[in-house]
Parts: structure tokens; C-alpha cells; sequence
């Protein structure tokens, strides 16, 4: 079997305000093959958000380790750690977070010449992408142009658009109607099988679950299997 592209081991994380700590997640472990989609569904409030930053270096934990193909991040600096998540990790948020006043195509562009692609390749890659998601004909509309569905499709696009390993997404269709979301999740599908992507989606839809490879949840502050 290949490696693991994401470890979590032992990862506790507490947020304290004045006296109180509210320990979210407590010895929580993970790991995530190339290829796996893991549907994350636990209640509102559960932790999910919280492990989705740590294991995407976005938040370091109280204690415990994260792997990112294998290199130990605690003691990376944050600049190494920025760098690792850059090249390693995408993210998908429940929101698109694009940037409004950038075109469709220039939004997935600009992650790929911040990592160094010259404007030439980025836009030759950007529409590579945005084309495999159905949206070639859409990528010179900016955001506000573009329905929910597309967005959030450009969203996605822009998230691999460094050819990350690992997509960590939160709650990506839960601003969606069911129709346009299953869209979005088949798109998500036909990259993860395209690429050997491995993606945690943290998601309240059963139907969505459903369709993935694997399905966990939140106990406690643990991860546990549900099937
Ligand atoms: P979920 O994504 O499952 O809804 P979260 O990870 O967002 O859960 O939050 C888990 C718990 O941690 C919640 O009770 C939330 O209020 C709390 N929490 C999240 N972030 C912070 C923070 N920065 N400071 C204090 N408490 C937080």
C-alpha cells in the first residue's frame, strides 16, 4: 500500500477563554491514503473545523503530531510550514472566497505564480482545470457572474491548482441547493479519480457521505470510524 499522504497522531487542541478550557479535540488519530475521499460528519460545534486547520498547518495543536507526506510539521517553522501547505494542501471552504474584482480564470492562476509559474503557464494550467470542471466557457466572468455552483467549481479549481495531494474541504456545498451540490461534489469526484488526490471533506449531508470511500466522525474530540 502507498504511503500516507496525511497523519495525524495524538492531536489534542484546547481553547481556553479566562478559566475555562474546552478541549475540542483530545488524542485524535488519522491517517489518509492517495486516492481516499473521507467524509467528516459530526454535529455542528463537534471539532470538525478545528481538525481540518491543524491537519492543514493552518493552526498548530496543543500536542501531538501532523504528517504531510510523511515530514513531521511540529517543528517546522512557520515559514517552512507555509510552504509545505502551499505546495501540499488545498482548501475548500463553505464560502468561495474568490477574489471578486479577478476573473474566474485569473482567480486559479494566482496561487500557481505565487508559487512561482510564470503568467504563461498558470493560465495555460488555469484553463486546463477550469475547463475539466465545465467551465471553459466561463473562466474570463469574475465571481459575481458566475452562479453558486460555478463558484464554488472555480473555487475548487483553484484549490489544486498547485496539484496538492490533499484537499481539505468544509462544509464545500453546504451554501448549495441539493442539486447543484451533487454537481459540485461530481466534479470534486472526477478530480480525485483523475489525480490520485486524496481529499476530508467535512459535511452534514448524509447523501454526500454517502458517495464517499470512507466515513468518520467526531467523538469526543477523537476520530472514529462510522462503518
Ligand atoms: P465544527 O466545525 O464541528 O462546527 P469547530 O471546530 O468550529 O466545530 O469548533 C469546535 C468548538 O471549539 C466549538 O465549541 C467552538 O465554539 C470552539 N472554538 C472554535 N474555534 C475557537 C477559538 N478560536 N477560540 C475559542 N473557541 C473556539
Amino acid at each position: 500500500m502507498s504511503e500516507p499522504v496525511l497523519q495525524l497522531k495524538g492531536i489534542t487542541r484546547t481553547y481556553r477563554q479566562g478559566e475555562s478550557a474546552l478541549a475540542v479535540l483530545s488524542e485524535a488519530d488519522f491517517v489518509l491514503f492517495p486516492g481516499q475521499s473521507v467524509a467528516l460528519v459530526a454535529p455542528s460545534g463537534a471539532g470538525k473545523s478545528t481538525l481540518l486547520h491543524v491537519a492543514g498547518l493552518l493552526e498548530r495543536p496543543d500536542a501531538g503530531e501532523v504528517l504531510i507526506n510523511g515530514v513531521a510539521t511540529s517543528r517546522l517553522s512557520d515559514d517552512a510550514r507555509t510552504a509545505l501547505r502551499r505546495n501540499a494542501i488545498g482548501f475548500v471552504y463553505q464560502f468561495h472566497h474568490l477574489l471578486p474584482e479577478f476573473s474566474a480564470i485569473e482567480n486559479v492562476m494566482l496561487p500557481q505564480m505565487i508559487g512561482g509559474l510564470s503568467r504563461h503557464q498558470a493560465r495555460a494550467r488555469a484553463h486546463e482545470l477550469l475547463d475539466y470542471l465545465g467551465l471553459g466557457a466561463r473562466e474570463k466572468h469574475r465571481p459575481a457572474e458566475l452562479s453558486g455552483g460555478e463558484q464554488q467549481r472555480v473555487a475548487i479549481a483553484r484549490a489544486v491548482a498547485n496539484a496538492p495531494g490533499i484537499l481539505l474541504a468544509d462544509e464545500p456545498t453546504g451554501n448549495l441547493d441539493p442539486h447543484t451540490a451533487d454537481h459540485v461534489f461530481a466534479a470534486l469526484e472526477t478530480l480525485v479519480e483523475a489525480t490520485g488526490l486524496a481529499t476530508l471533506v467535512a459535511t452534514h449531508s448524509q447523501a454526500l457521505a454517502a458517495k464517499m470511500t470512507r466515513r468518520v466522525t467526531l467523538d469526543d474530540g477523537a476520530v472514529r470510524e462510522m462503518d
